[in-house]
């Protein structure tokens, strides 16, 4: 069906229809998708219509229709000059995540090629944009020009989107950020696909997060969403894969956009926590498995771990950074990057054990302190975040340590401080089962592996 005459297109009459329960026609989706991108139709429409998605859902044909309308909605990027397979992973968001910096280096380092375009904080989650942004003078604003010029020197190149890739996406992103419409499989899908599709890539990892800290809470909707996704992908002709994992503690120890580029190089230095580093592994095995740089997952993770402690995915990730502007000093000096101007404890009210913690209060917890964003305009400060000192399970003693709060206003950090408290259970006990870090792996249609 050809879209309708521009005159006929009425937003409104497109947001009653999703609101009373209705199936969206071609037309009416891309109408929509395309007159909010160009800015011809305002934001208070577009949030009601994005509410009324989040109330009432889509069909598998109108997801299909609106990724293919947002990756259209800009240009999808020849890649064919690179010799190398073009490979990229995507996280469905989580707080603490930050594997996207350490992989594209990581990947890069074995000889293929990242194209990753990322997105801000969204919600309670931290975004890879923010977290680059916080090295300074790092520019993720790149001309297509540039971003072709840095993937070819070191393989990969980090950007968001712009004018030119995904801009629905990236008006959407933002304003689904403040307006409570990110949980929602059919939006989520659609924003992800729509810029992967976009770099030109032949194969994607999905990271689809579940547990507290997620968007997708209950393991059976987090498998929803990637079997959505993996089926988009496969329609598109790519590789996809979708990796179930646990997002009911923040990943690592760190959140907070510079703190959290601290966790990433010691990860690089084949340090850092070991739930993060087991999980950049995990999906690094994948991503080189599918671009064909190693027969199993299992040899990718053993190539993985000799590129990090061979030094080279640290030498990547340096050079990206000068190549999109970044000060590369910052990797041999944390005290480059932003620092904040306070910190505050908050220390166990009695012996036991951490039995949980409630992950989506945690980020929002960062948020609040400045590092993610309330209103669309709202700039984020990169030094503020908190630091971990307790896993779950672990054993913990009255007056110890469980978090310090990173602060530079005050009055943030008594909100942020009081959600914190609030986020850890303690019991007498230790929790008698744990969560997996890897659920399960998600592939064609529905097929488990
Ligand atoms: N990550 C994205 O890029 N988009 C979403 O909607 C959620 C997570």
């Amino acid at each position: 069906m050809s879209p309708p005459a521009a005159s006929a297109f009425r937003a409104v009459d497109v947001i009653r229809k999703k609101r009373d329960g209705g199936e969206l026609a071609r037309g009416e989706i891309e109408s929509l998708i395309g007159g909010y991108t160009r800015g011809d139709i305002p934001d208070y429409q577009v949030s009601a219509w994005l509410m009324a998605v989040v109330l009432r859902g889509m069909t598998r044909a109108e997801t299909a229709i609106l990724t293919d309308a947002m990756l259209h909605s800009g240009e999808v990027l020849d890649l064919s000059f690179l010799s190398a397979k073009k490979v990229d992973k995507h996280s469905t968001g989580g707080v603490g995540d930050k594997t996207s910096l350490v992989l594209a280096p990581l990947v890069a380092a074995a000889g293929l090629a990242v194209p990753m375009i990322s997105g801000r904080g969204l919600g309670h989650t931290g975004g890879t944009l923010d977290k680059l942004e916080s090295i300074p003078g790092f520019n993720v604003n790149l001309q297509v020009s540039q971003f072709r010029s840095v993937l070819e020197t070191c393989g990969c190149a980090m950007i968001g989107q712009t004018a030119e890739i995904a801009p629905a996406d990236r008006k959407l992103y933002a304003l689904r950020d403040v307006t409570g419409t990110v949980e929602s499989p059919y939006l989520i899908c659609a924003s992800i696909m729509s810029k992967k599709l976009a770099e030109g890539i032949d194969a994607l990892v999905l990271d689809v997060k579940t547990g507290s800290g997620a968007f997708m809470k209950s393991e059976e909707d987090a498998v929803f969403l990637a079997e959505l996704m993996v089926e988009t992908g496969e329609r598109m002709g790519k590789q996809v894969v979708a990796i179930i994992t646990d997002m009911d503690q923040p990943l690592g120890n760190m959140i907070g956009n510079a703190l959290e580029v601290v966790e990433v190089v010691e990860v690089l230095r084949g340090g850092g926590p070991d739930d993060l580093r087991r999980l950049c592994l995990e999906l690094a095995g994948w991503m080189l498995h599918l671009g064909g740089v190693s027969k199993t997952v299992a040899e990718g993770k053993q190539q993985s771990e000799k590129l990090i402690s061979s030094g080279k995915a640290l030498d990547t990730f340096r050079q990206m950074v000068e190549l999109q502007g970044g000060d590369p000093r910052v990797i041999d000096d944390a005290k480059g990057l932003p620092q904040a101007g306070y910190t505050a404890t908050i220390s166990s009210p009695k012996d036991g054990y951490l039995s949980s913690v409630k992950c989506e209060q945690v980020g929002t917890a960062c948020v609040i302190l400045g590092g993610g964003r309330e209103r669309k305009e709202d700039s984020v400060d990169p030094a503020v975040g908190i630091v971990l000192h307790k896993k779950v399970g672990d054993r913990v003693s009255v007056g110890e340590p469980l978090a310090t709060v990173h602060y530079n206003a005050e009055t943030k950090a008594m909100g942020a401080q009081q959600l914190l408290e609030e986020s850890f259970q303690l019991s007498d006990a230790p929790p008698d089962k744990k969560r997996p870090l890897i659920h399960r792996v998600i592939r064609k249609r529905g097929q488990e592996n």
